[in-house]
């Protein structure tokens, strides 16, 4: 079987259609599935809250590429997200990042904590940190984002599954970020990796789903499998077909928005209005040097620049752009902009002078320019 990222994508692992000779992937909107006269389901699906063929074309596709058991698709990134900590049981420790996806955070403060798990916010850029909050036998899980929401630390995942798993806690990755194509958590020690697969995985901004595959299939994933089909956040047949679509072209996105993030991160780290850019690219950017070693083939599409004059002045920028569009998510074939803490509120630990931005496909030099006269 084809190994390359670029072939298995291409190819969607699904061959052709033994009956019509199709090269492409049906849809199946079928919500039930026939039972045998003789009480049996040979067809081994049914009902589509579990089970839908449709399904399995995008999770076989990210499992043959992070390399793990099985992956499962959910309604969005916080469903994948959230499965993970349902699985969990009241009074768990968990380590979660100062710094990560804001709807999540504000889940796991709230909601999570009132249902009795125990989060405990960690600089999990620093791995002394991240020993130091360790509990064996009391910490159950480690989640990291790497790079992560939207100051793109990096955390070292290796290192991290060591020490989660040295203390019996397990270690899950919300990859979404780095994807699969530069970064494959589960092969440096992961247990679960998630995905927002709303993000570069579809990659055009017209799919809300989500992600998750594992290392294994243990007790762990059983309960997340199960609570899946009985809650049934999951992912509406046709979502699930532009999902494959979108992914059959993941690896040249990532690649060209890895290019343009990195240049357009050189070009505005010597712009006068500039004051800071955080990207993992730049060597001198405090993850660089994990981010060279952890990532493959690139930093990624996400960058954020702070802007000097404070929060009117980035406020300002984002208003007086042209090509780049104003809106929140990421990995789109568009290139987006935001100014992140009017999204997360009073809350937000995110500096009010930055603006975050999603690279995609453009002319970079189209992207600078018009990013450069609204400076
Ligand atoms: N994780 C990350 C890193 C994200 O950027 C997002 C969405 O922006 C999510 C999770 C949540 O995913 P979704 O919006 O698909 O629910």
């Amino acid at each position: 079987m084809a190994e390359h990222p670029e072939t298995l994508c291409a190819q969607t692992l699904f061959g052709t259609d033994p009956i019509n000779g199709m090269i492409v992937p049906s849809i199946h909107p079928s919500t039930t599935y026939l039972r045998d006269a003789d009480n049996q389901y040979r067809h081994g699906r049914v009902y589509s809250r579990a089970d839908n063929p449709g399904y399995e074309v995008a999770a076989d596709l990210l499992t043959a590429l992070e390399g793990g058991k099985q992956s499962l698709l959910f309604a969005s990134g916080m469903a994948a997200a959230t499965a993970v900590f349902f699985a969990l049981d009241p009074g768990d420790h968990v380590i979660v990042p100062n710094a990560m996806y804001w709807a999540l955070r504000a889940w796991l403060l709230d909601t999570a904590t009132r249902w009795g798990l125990e989060i405990q916010m960690v600089a999990t850029e620093d791995l002394a940190a991240v020993k130091a909050a360790i509990r064996p036998g009391k910490t159950k899980l480690i989640w990291l984002e790497s790079p992560a929401n939207p100051l793109w630390t990096i955390s070292d995942i290796e290192a991290i599954a060591e020490l989660a798993h040295k203390a019996g806690a397990r270690l899950a990755v919300d990859s979404t970020v780095a994807t699969p194509i530069l970064t494959r958590p589960l092969s440096l020690g992961a247990d679960v990796v998630m995905h927002s697969a709303t993000k570069y995985l579809n990659g055009h901004s017209d799919v809300v789903a989500g992600a998750l595959t594992t290392a294994r299939e243990d007790e762990f994933w059983t309960r997340i499998r199960s609570n899946m089909a009985r809650i049934g956040g999951i992912l509406g047949p046709f979502e699930a077909w532009l999902l494959q679509r979108g992914m059959r072209t993941l690896p040249i996105r990532v690649k060209a928005a890895c290019a343009g993030a990195m240049d357009l991160a050189q070009r505005l780290a010597n712009h006068p209005k500039v004051a800071e850019v955080l990207y993992p690219g730049l060597p001198f950017f405090a993850g660089h040097a994990l981010a060279a070693k952890q990532m493959k083939g690139g930093f990624g599409g996400m960058l954020s620049i702070r802007v000097r004059g404070g929060e009117q002045a980035a406020i300002a920028t984002a208003a007086k752009v042209k090509i780049w569009k104003r809106a929140t998510s990421l990995g789109g074939v568009e290139s987006l902009i935001e100014h992140r803490s009017s999204i997360e509120g009073p809350t937000s630990p995110v500096p009010t002078d930055l603006l975050r931005l999603s690279v995609g496909l453009e002319s970079v030099d189209d992207l600078y320019e018009d990013l450069s006269q609204a400076l």
